[in-house]
């Protein structure tokens, strides 16, 4: 384990322009292995080349919400129109092999030492959102190892278990604590929803005990057109810019 540093990418979401900046900063930044923790498709206008790029760089990928419904033919009656339009797209779009992959994911993983779950721990297959406190709580319950990385709701966060006491972290460099439980929010690469724009992703480097967040600035306009020339509502373009 030691000598590695594991970069945990999240929330993808078909953006290719995207993908390739974060990529290229992990590599500056010396990463050695990459984990997924899913939602690799969906949004964007790229699920192809992202599913090839996944695929290729993390032994594992956990299955995220828009992985299970892009990946399968189920019926799309509780969507939105423009979230069916969406998902509709996208399995047009996706070749075999990355609908087959898509369908082979897991909901939750063990990887390198640590938890993998795209929403929660206490319901992996439902979907539900870790906003605050609370909600962490639950999913702490069901986490075994120190630190569970997840993603799903788009925004960066870390929520640390001591004395059975939830407490929110910034999402910046930090050093982990003995005898404490981290639940992590990787942030989006693909949809930033926390108001800011930029790719996030982050670092985990286990012989330092550490974790770095990193957000980087990407070609926004270029992913936009991308979604206007696939004839993909207009609403997911205009929203990467403000980062909602
Ligand atoms: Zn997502």
């Amino acid at each position: 384990m030691s000598g590695r540093k594991i970069a945990f990418l999240g929330d993808i979401h078909a953006n290719l322009d995207a993908l390739k900046v974060v990529l290229a900063d992990a590599r500056e930044q010396g990463v050695t292995d990459y984990l997924c923790v899913g939602d690799v498709v969906g949004y964007n206008a790229c699920p192809n080349e992202c599913c090839e790029i996944v695929r290729d760089l993390c032994p594992v990928t956990v299955c995220g919400n828009h992985d299970s419904y892009c990946g399968s033919q189920e019926p799309l009656d509780d969507f939105t129109p423009l979230a069916a339009a969406m998902v509709t797209w996208s399995r047009a779009a996706l070749s075999p092999e990355n609908r087959e992959w898509l369908r082979s994911l897991d909901h939750v993983a063990l990887a390198m030492g640590v938890t993998l779950v795209h929403a929660t721990m206490d319901a992996p297959a439902h979907w539900g959102y870790v906003f605050d406190e609370f909600e962490a709580e639950s999913s702490f319950a069901y986490q075994k190892t120190a630190l569970c990385f997840h993603g799903h709701t788009h925004v960066p966060v870390v929520f640390e278990l001591h004395h059975g006491c939830v407490t929110r972290l910034a999402p910046k460099f930090f050093r982990l604590e003995p005898g404490r439980k981290y639940f992590l929010n990787t942030g989006s690469v693909g949809q930033p929803r926390d108001g800011d724009p930029r790719a996030s992703y982050c670092i985990y480097t286990p012989a330092e005990k550490s974790v770095e967040y990193r957000r980087l600035e990407y070609d926004v306009a270029a992913a936009q057109k991308r979604i206007l020339d696939a004839g993909l509502p207009t609403r997911l373009a205009t929203r990467l810019a403000e980062g909602r």
